[in-house]
């Protein structure tokens, strides 16, 4: 998308080698590596990074694994879409892979993808992750923004569409659905007052917000109904900045395999803006949040400070005798992307409602991508298709608008 807009790839993001880190929960301070060799297409780039990895995975649980992925590689889109009603925990069972793998190697995946552990995640989750890092050779490429996200990825996006003649408004936030008699929309109404109309309406919130603001008159349409079971997962983000440069790290994302946290990466190390020889600045995914996310910051930062001290043995400390923190900050999403449990598939609702000119967009709607920004943009892209293709009738509802409007 960035591309498509006109912006220069190497100016927004700085790509990190082809590799997966992981933190050693047994070996305080160790890393193992998946590392996927440039020479080799995919899929066997990333059988050569499991086969080469004797750390995490055994010979006897890599063979149970692969056997257990083959249906996967073989059925494609349809087999994978029929494990949703599993979870990682009970599809790992059934293929018989020992309890450790899911606990102690699918527990980093599941909360990087969903912030959720792995015996509540559908397995349809980790099996569209993996069908991606096996069918595209750098489907596991990891690239960090070079800054800030408003600067670095929102800006230039206002700008494009200012350009074409758009409008965009901050602090506007959809306070009303207003419906015509025939219970199509009549227009936006927003918290500071002003109306919003237009031919075609496009919903683009978090699932939470619609289902807060769906007008009574919808409630019973199934559409609307199956969305009832997409609930928004919290979690919650931890910065914190010390007053030394930490060692135990690389110029990477890196998964921690602890119980309360999921990824972090020194942003010091990995991102420009926040490039700082002498100070690391550590930023944290705290997952699965739903017991801390009513909890104060400071029990936060102590609990994340206890983690750490496993993760750098030598430098942090969970009472500060050894590396101080100069700040934190600490960022709680009750309602962050839908919670993935199984059997929510069918609800995803396609981004053409029933409710003619209304469109919905979001990661959570239909899209192959996973709940991630790729997926929030495939969907903008699914639902434009869909009002270009119900162009003519939008146009016909506008005309007609127009007329009533000039009868009066
Ligand atoms: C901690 C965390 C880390 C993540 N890391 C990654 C990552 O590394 N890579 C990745 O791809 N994805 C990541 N994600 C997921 C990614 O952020 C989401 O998948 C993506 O932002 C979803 O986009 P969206 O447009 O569907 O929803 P959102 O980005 O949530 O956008 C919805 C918009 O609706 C607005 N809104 C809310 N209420 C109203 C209202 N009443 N009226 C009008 N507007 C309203 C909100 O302000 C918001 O701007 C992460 C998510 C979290 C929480």
């Amino acid at each position: 998308m960035m591309m498509e807009i006109g912006m220069r790839l190497d100016y927004i993001y700085s790509w990190k080698e082809h590799s997966m880190i992981f933190a050693m929960p047994n070996k305080p301070g160790e890393f193992s590596r998946f590392d996927f060799p440039e020479v080799l297409p995919a899929p066997f780039n990333g059988i050569w990074a499991i086969l080469k990895n004797s750390e995490m995975l055994t010979w006897p649980e890599k063979v149970k694994f692969a056997i257990g992925l083959l249906p996967a590689i073989l059925g494609g889109q349809s087999y994978v879409e029929a494990q949703d009603g599993l979870t990682v925990k009970e599809w790992m069972r059934k293929q018989g892979v020992p309890d450790r793998v899911t606990e102690e190697v699918f527990i980093a995946m599941s909360k990087a993808l969903n912030f959720i552990n792995p015996d509540e995640l559908s397995m349809q989750c980790i099996l569209i992750a993996l069908n991606r890092f096996l069918q595209e050779k750098h489907g596991s490429k990891m690239a960090f923004l070079d800054g800030n996200p408003p600067e670095r990825l929102c800006m230039p996006i206002v700008n494009h569409i200012q350009s074409l003649g758009g409008e965009v408004r901050l602090n506007s936030r959809i306070q009303n659905i207003e419906l015509n008699n025939d219970g199509t929309v009549q227009s936006f109404l927003l918290n500071n007052g002003n109306v919003i109309e237009g031919d075609a309406y496009v919903f683009a919130t978090p699932v939470d917000i619609l289902k807060l603001l769906l007008p009574e008159n919808w409630k019973a349409i199934p559409y609307f109904q199956r969305l009832e079971k997409l609930v928004g997962v919290p979690v919650i983000n931890v910065h914190i900045w010390f007053d030394r440069k930490l060692k135990n790290t690389y110029d990477h994302l890196l998964f921690s395999r602890s119980q309360l946290l999921s990824v972090y990466a020194d942003m010091s190390v990995t991102c420009k803006e926040y490039y700082n020889p002498n100070q690391s600045m550590l930023e944290l995914v705290f997952a699965p949040g739903e017991e801390w996310i009513s909890c104060s910051d400071s029990d936060i930062i102590d609990a994340t400070m206890k983690e750490l001290a496993k993760l750098f043995p030598d430098e942090i400390s969970a009472d500060q005798s050894k590396a101080k923190i100069v700040k934190y900050h600490v960022v709680k999403t009750p309602r962050s992307v839908y919670k993935n449990v199984p059997n929510c598939e069918p609800c995803r609702p396609l981004q053409r409602s029933p409710v003619e000119g209304f469109y919905l967009a979001g990661d959570y709607t239909k899209q192959k991508y996973l709940a991630s920004m790729e997926g929030a943009v495939l969907s903008g892209k699914l639902c434009a298709q869909a009002i270009v293709q119900d162009y003519a009738l939008l146009d016909a509802r506008g005309k007609t608008r127009l007329a009533q409007a000039s009868i009066w």
